[in-house]
């Protein structure tokens, strides 16, 4: 059999943890068999649905390297196939066509509320006429009454519905739009999806959809519904947690990579396992090892992974990714040897590339200063000599090695008879104004010889002023 899977988002918003999730899936599911991921765009509530947002979600999906075998498809070019398909059910009895007005509709939902039972429709049509009537219609599909729809699912076992739990859903507005159930049912059967992995609040769903599915005779694909993804709290996951843009953790300087990697495991797992190589995901994801239960968004786990990945990435790709995010923050690499040897000092101190670039600055003109705080700490009087004695070193045309500059500090630090961290904290801070940076030798080695001079000068003054003032 070969494997069809699908990612159909409505495109009336972003494209949020979640739905990369569930992309993610269906891709790893697809790829791993050999299979194809077919791309949709649910857009048939026209009013909800924006170019914007399709943009949005097409670029998350490249961004992260999902990529799809066929489509994008949108499903308000297939109204004519839509409209076919209810004719078919309507001619062979499945559908009805149902004149109830919102006046009867809403007169009926008041009741039964009031009589404490749930909202459906009571089936007023159903069975009433032989023959078109005048005057505006929906067109129902007509649900068995009783018995009960098995669904196997691949993560839920086996899921019994009531059939009576069931009312006739609308299947065409009076307008003549057809609605989700239909579009999805139709669409899957034309674009022969065999696996359908998407999230279990579509369970419900999928209960009345098999029940089209059967009355075209169509194949029933297998189900995977996966759990939710809740907050931290347990509840619904906030805009603030996680359900914002897939778009808005590149921002933040998250590698796509290690998105993925938190996301496969947001929801599926391979014994304790944490990092996987996108090959291994592939090679190793399973419809079996999804959790049955919900998920927790973790944004500490996802940083931990980012860090990892900064970590682990090749270099040259990493400055390849590192590259926009210091452009962003004003930094202009001019020199390519020189950045590379800026991403890899920092690749082990920063948990995001935005925070790679802010800390990076120090190596990129304009020099911005000495930070109040750090310079009230570390630009002591007691530091004036050594610093002086550096400067007097830094000038002596020795060779601009980070090895030459570490023994030149080790020289001052034990001439002063201090450890070398008493010598080189003040003078990390005279050369970058912060209190942190990479090892001193090579933060002394790419800020220059002439800057560091420059910047030694101004903290030695601060230095002096205060000492004289105090
Ligand atoms: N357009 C639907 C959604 O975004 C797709 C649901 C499905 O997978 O059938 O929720």
């Amino acid at each position: 059999m070969n494997v069809v899977t699908r990612f159909p988002p409505s495109p009336t918003g972003d494209l949020h943890i979640g739905s990369a999730r569930t992309a993610l899936y269906n891709w790893l599911f697809a790829r791993k068999h050999n299979g194809e991921l077919v791309f949709r765009l649910e857009d048939t509530d026209r009013e909800r649905s924006t170019q914007e947002a399709v943009d949005v979600i097409v670029e998350g999906m490249r961004w992260l390297g999902l990529d799809y075998d066929s489509g994008p498809f949108y499903q308000t070019d297939r109204f004519d196939r839509y409209k076919e398909v209810v004719d078919q059910l309507l001619d062979s009895g499945c559908a009805y066509r149902c004149y109830c007005d919102r006046e009867r509709l809403d007169k009926l939902r008041e009741e039964q509320i009031a009589a404490k039972i749930k909202p459906r429709y009571d089936g007023y049509c159903r069975d009433r006429y032989s023959d078109v009537q005048d005057g505006s219609y929906v067109v129902r599909f007509r649900t068995p009454l009783d018995g009960i729809i098995t669904i196997d699912d691949e993560v839920h076992g086996v899921v019994k519905i009531d059939n009576s739990e069931l009312d006739d859903l609308i299947i065409m507005r009076s307008d003549g739009v057809p609605t989700y159930h239909l579009t999805v049912v139709v669409d899957d059967f034309d674009m022969n999806v065999t696996h359908i992995i998407r999230g279990d609040d579509h369970l419900n769903n999928t209960a009345r959809q098999i029940h089209i599915i059967d009355a075209l005779g169509a194949p029933r694909p297998t189900y995977a519904h996966i759990p939710m993804i809740n907050g931290a709290d347990g509840k619904r996951l906030s805009k603030r947690e996680g359900a914002t843009s897939v778009l808005s953790y590149r921002d933040e300087g998250i590698l796509p990579h290690a998105l993925l990697n938190y996301l496969v495991r947001l929801g599926w797992s391979q014994g304790d396992d944490e990092i996987f190589s996108i090959n291994q995901m592939i090679e190793q994801f399973n419809l079996g090892g999804i959790n049955r239960s919900a998920s927790a968004f973790d944004q500490e786990k996802l940083l931990w992974f980012n860090q990892h990945y900064i970590h682990e990435t090749p270099l040259e790709e990493l400055a390849e990714y590192a590259r926009p995010y210091f452009a962003k923050a004003g930094l202009h690499i001019e020199d390519n040897e020189k950045f590379m040897l800026v991403v890899d000092a920092q690749r082990t101190r920063v948990k995001t590339l935005v925070e790679m670039a802010e800390k990076s600055t120090p190596f990129y003109g304009p020099f911005l200063g000495h930070e109040e705080s750090a310079a009230k700490k570390h630009l002591r009087g007691a530091v004036q000599e050594p610093l002086e004695a550096i400067r007097a070193l830094l000038l002596d045309e020795n060779p601009w090695t980070p090895t030459e500059l570490h023994a030149l500090v080790e020289t001052v630090a034990s001439k002063y008879d201090m450890k070398l961290g008493k010598v080189a904290q003040p003078l990390r801070v005279a050369v970058t104004g912060i209190a942190a940076s990479p090892g001193i030798d090579v933060t002394l080695f790419l800020i220059g010889r002439e800057e560091c001079v420059k910047r030694l000068d101004l903290a030695l003054a601060y230095i002096r002023n205060r000492v004289q003032s105090a």
